[in-house]
């Protein structure tokens, strides 16, 4: 499952030199392949006139005309807060993770990031504040470095090993006979799926967003490989905020508070405890995950 985008990363990276040209359309497609992660910008990130709070205010989002998946959904993340997105399949929570990483602009309704339109941000600052995580991995063509080094090319080799330590994935690296200058996808290494996500793991924590939105939704690696790398994620999510769109119910039960989001709107919030208490859906969905 590993991708390499070889032909893509000379012309995104010119794009991403190029950003104030780039249309938000652009932008969006850039972000989608998960190699649009640019040059860090951490003091304007800090500028935001009202911190780093992540607010969705009427989100509506329609693939078809007409065919709203989103029907008006409010949510606030508070810095550092932990929010768990839960639901049947098909009810809008990936749809609401792209809203909330700025990938997809809702069709009315805003979401900010202290105070200021998402999609108004230029793309540096936008990714030092919310990136998207899923299981799909963006390994290209190139060196391990190059690969690590995306979101923020004159990065020393210091930082690029330490990223590497943070995911676990240390010990193999410094086997490589050639170390970061090791090249992906031309016989040197095929990296397994779990070598590939901690590649693209080291790459997030190089560009150190404040908010991370986790998709787990597609399983695209093994259970064996999900638990090799739950290390890696836990490290990687330690003082951020976090929004976890949760297929094992395991997650929900640790985060702060809980979204269940039913046919596009979200139904119950509030913390595991509030949540069984009220005897709802969510308290239904966790008896089933338990018995
Ligand atoms: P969930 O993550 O909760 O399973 P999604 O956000 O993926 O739900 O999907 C919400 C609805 O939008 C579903 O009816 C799904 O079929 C539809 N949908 C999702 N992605 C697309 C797409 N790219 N094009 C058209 N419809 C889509
Ligand atoms: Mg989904």
């Amino acid at each position: 499952a590993t991708l390499y985008v070889q032909a893509l990363r000379e012309p995104l990276q010119r794009l991403i030199r190029n950003l104030d040209q780039l249309q938000v359309g652009i932008a969006s497609t850039a972000r989608l392949l998960g190699v649009a992660e640019v040059q860090q910008d951490r003091e304007a990130g800090d500028a935001l006139p009202e911190g780093n709070r992540l607010v969705g205010a009427d989100l509506r989002f329609a693939y078809r005309p007409g065919r709203d998946v989103l029907h008006g959904v409010d949510l606030e993340l508070q810095p550092g807060e932990r929010l768990a997105i839960v639901g049947p399949s098909g009810s809008g929570k990936s749809t609401l993770g792209r809203l909330l990483a700025g990938i997809n602009g809702p069709r009315t309704g805003s979401v900010t990031v202290g105070g200021v339109e998402l999609l108004a941000l230029p793309l540096p600052v936008l990714r030092t504040e919310v990136a998207l995580v899923t299981q799909e991995h963006h390994v290209f063509a190139g060196s391990l470095r190059d690969n690590v080094v995306l979101a923020r090319e004159d990065a020393p080799d210091e930082v690029v090993l330490e990223a590497l330590r943070t995911v676990d994935a240390l010990d193999w690296v410094q086997r490589l006979p050639r170390g970061l200058d090791t090249r992906l996808g031309s016989g040197q290494l095929e990296p397994t799926p779990a070598q590939a996500q901690q590649i693209a793991l080291a790459r997030l924590v190089v560009a150190d967003p404040h908010t991370l939105v986790l998709d787990e939704a597609t399983s695209l690696i093994d259970p064996t490989t999900a638990r090799h790398l739950e290390g890696s994620m836990a490290a990687l999510l330690q003082d951020r905020s976090v929004v976890a769109i949760a297929h094992r119910l395991h997650t929900a039960h640790d985060a702060d508070r809980i979204a269940v989001v039913i046919d596009g709107r979200i139904a119950e919030l509030g913390s595991h405890d509030e949540l069984v208490a009220r005897d709802g859906e969510y308290a239904r969905l966790w008896r089933a995950w338990t018995s």
